[in-house]
């Protein structure tokens, strides 16, 4: 029982070290990234084969899309997601499902006295 406490106690050790280790041994490249906002980001890649360097990173600071291009950023995805959002709800409402959904939803906020 002592020794599968103790394999137990080392595994959890391992995993970041693991890790550390890895990235140590890698060398790395920084990539700038810029979003909509004006913010740099510099995440660094491992340069190994078989690793490609991303078109688009998220933006840290804001979480916009951020490009290699300074001058000409991605645009904010909100139009997108919300097209998105829409194309779904018509999907929905063409069949009973999205409708039972639906009034399961109002019910919802019923109950918790939001609408009556
Ligand atoms: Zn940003």
């Amino acid at each position: 029982m002592a020794g599968g406490n103790a394999i137990r106690g080392s595994r959890i050790g391992a995993g970041p070290m693991g890790e550390a280790e890895r990235g140590e041994a890698a060398p790395r490249t920084f990539v700038s990234y810029w979003c909509a906002n004006g913010h740099e980001v510099t995440p660094s890649f491992a340069v190994e084969d078989g690793v490609e360097i991303p078109e688009q990173w998220e933006c840290k600071r804001c979480g916009l899309p951020a490009g290699k291009d300074k001058d000409n950023p991605p645009a904010p995805p909100t139009a997108e997601v919300y097209k998105t959002h829409l194309a779904y709800v018509k999907e929905r409402r063409s069949d009973s499902e999205g409708e039972a959904i639906l009034e399961e939803r109002l019910g919802e906020l019923r109950d918790r006295g939001l609408i009556r």
